[in-house]
């Protein structure tokens, strides 16, 4: 019963931060400061009041229109609040420790945000992964610490593990960037925003991980890729973005194999 009570509670702070991350994936790629102005539409621009800004209940209620100017209020909105709920909840369940539970719901928080804006925008910014490096740090210090496997990241106890997972997964995308980079010119073959984001997850994670989350993607993108050319999705030229099936592969395998 106590568990149920604490799920809840969880599901309810997903709900609400989810809320604060949807601000998060319109804002940030337009360099738009998250505090200021006040939550407003995005077509008329007309401020929000409380009672449209309840996550999930609201965009039900108004039936995914602004109810100001009746445009259309994107699926994502709520799906986001979901997600995040979901996942937390989720993860908890996979949590043995506080550490385990508060830094995994932390690596959620970022997650989330990196995967939809790399998603529609083709960027991983700056200032979100240089916000999500101190959970790595952290824990990386707390496993070393500790010298108890206190994050469910972790492969191994050695306080090279996070650094060894820093650069394994990273480096080899680094190596094919710099032959791109020497074959192509200018031409970006890997974004940069992916070997960050692959530091950073392979610093949590340990270098077996990593590398096993690094072919999981390429797979995942690759299929992908295959099935949006064969519908007609896509063209053979066009961008992917490869962050959120880093992402996918992440949280799939450290959280359930
Ligand atoms: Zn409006």
């Amino acid at each position: 019963m106590q568990n149920v009570l604490i799920y809840v509670i969880l599901a309810v702070f997903g709900l609400v931060l989810g809320s604060f991350l949807n601000v998060v994936i319109y804002r940030v790629p337009r360099k738009e400061g998250l505090a200021f102005p006040a939550s407003h539409c995005a077509s008329c621009g007309h401020k929000l009041s409380p009672l449209d800004l309840i996550p999930v209940f609201s965009w039900i209620v108004l039936r995914g229109k602004c109810r100001y100017c009746k445009e259309k209020i994107s699926i994502r909105y709520p799906l986001v609040e979901l997600l995040t709920a979901a996942l937390f909840v989720l993860t908890a369940t996979r949590a043995g420790s506080v550490w385990e539970l508060v830094l995994s719901l932390a690596t959620v928080l970022f997650l989330i945000p990196i995967a939809a804006i790399d998603f529609g925008h083709y960027i991983i910014p700056n200032k979100i992964l240089l916000a999500f490096l101190p959970v790595a740090v952290t824990s990386a210090v707390v496993q070393v610490v500790s010298q108890e496997q206190v994050s469910l990241f972790y492969d191994s106890t050695s306080p090279f593990s996070p650094l060894l997972g820093a650069v394994a997964a990273s480096g080899i995308l680094f190596l094919i960037a710099l032959l791109g980079f020497y074959l192509h010119g200018r031409e970006e073959v890997m974004g940069m925003g992916d070997i960050k984001l692959l530091v950073i997850l392979g610093a949590l994670c340990g270098a077996k991980n990593i590398l096993l989350v690094l072919l999981s993607a390429v797979i995942l993108a690759g299929v992908a890729s295959i099935v949006m050319l064969v519908l007609r999705k896509k063209g053979r030229k066009d961008k992917i973005a490869f962050g959120p099936y880093i992402i996918l592969a992440f949280y799939v395998i450290v959280y359930w194999l």
